[in-house]
């Protein structure tokens, strides 16, 4: 079994950390938040008291941390993962993170003889503490592969998507579509119930027709059609809208930067970005069909 430190034992970093721990590594958890470390200890992990303590005589690093400012200093800080780590040891973060810190971090660790990856994740808290994430890595063939089998723990589903940063490709335009998606869903269900459509009646048609996907056939925005929806819970997250707008703002930081026009992916964080201003950030994303029916 092999020694790990973790850091950034949040929401998704806690329960991560505690299903490494359940399959019998060793885990270092560290987080700014006391309240965090306590939590992943309870889950049967050990208390790192600062960075260099998680990073110190490990074999594996994994991150789980807000932004890429975040992610930056906790390895190329003075004291920073870098600084500590012995040589060879495997980096794994799984943060989502923009494009160009992810490879700047990646380049780094590979100039000081560290294999690394980006391994965003797909799945939420809940599949956070199930072990279903999905897991799209960035990398070199070999560190990814080296990183598989602790992915494989969290995780139920691993796809090496390419270099450096390719994983966080992946979930910023898995997301861009996702929140597109929801928009187009919720105008949907609005012009029909102005129409005198059934709600009911629209979903077992379009969830056999064209317009089907994931926004309506398994978080169908409206109350009723499919009962585990955020919409039956009065929009609790789920997967928050400030979350969303996260990661399309992420999106279009890239799109501008690669010179890529994606007129959609900017309504969209324009669109979310109201519901975040207007107080709802905290609802469920697919409450935005709230707000476009004019209820908030
Ligand atoms: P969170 O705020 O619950 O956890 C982040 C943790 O990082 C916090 O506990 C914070 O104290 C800690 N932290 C910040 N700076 C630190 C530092 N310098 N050293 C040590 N710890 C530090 O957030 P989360 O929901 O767990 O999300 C973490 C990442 O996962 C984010 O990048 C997010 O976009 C991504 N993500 C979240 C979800 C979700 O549903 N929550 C889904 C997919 C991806």
């Amino acid at each position: 079994m092999a020694s790990i430190g973790f850091i950034g034992v949040g929401n998704m970093g806690g329960p991560m950390a505690a299903n490494l721990a359940k399959a019998g590594h060793t885990v270092k958890a560290f987080d700014l938040s006391k309240e965090s470390v306590d939590k992943a200890v309870a889950a049967g992990c050990e208390p790192a008291e600062t960075v260099t303590d998680a990073a110190r005589d490990v074999d594996v690093i994994v991150t789980m941390l807000p932004a890429g400012k975040h992610v930056a200093h906790v390895y190329e800080g003075t004291d920073g993962v870098f600084a500590t780590a012995a040589p060879g040891t495997l980096m794994i973060d799984c943060s989502t993170i923009d494009v160009d810190t992810a490879r700047a971090v990646i380049a780094a660790a590979e100039d000081k003889g560290f294999p690394m990856v980006d391994a965003p994740v797909s799945g939420g808290v809940g599949g956070a503490e199930a072990g279903t994430l999905t897991f799209m890595v960035g990398g070199t063939e070999e560190a990814a592969e080296k990183a598989r089998p602790f992915l494989e723990i969290m995780g139920k589903t691993v796809v090496h998507a390419g270099d450096a940063g390719n994983g966080q490709a992946a979930k910023i335009c898995n997301n861009m579509m996702l929140g597109i998606q929801m928009l187009s869903v919720a105008e949907a269900f609005m012009l029909a119930k102005r129409l005198g459509l059934d709600y009911q009646k629209l979903f077992d048609i379009s969830s056999k027709a064209s317009g089907q996907c994931w926004s309506l056939t398994t978080y169908c925005p409206v109350p009723g059609p499919v009962p585990t929806s955020p919409a039956n819970r009065d929009y609790q997250p789920g997967f928050a809208t400030d979350m969303m707008l996260k990661d399309l703002k992420l999106a279009q930081d890239a799109a501008g930067k690669a010179g890529a026009s994606t007129p959609l992916g900017a309504a969209a964080e324009s669109l979310y970005q109201m519901m975040s201003s207007k107080g709802n950030g905290g609802l469920d994303f697919s409450a935005i069909i709230k707000m476009i029916d004019g209820e908030i």
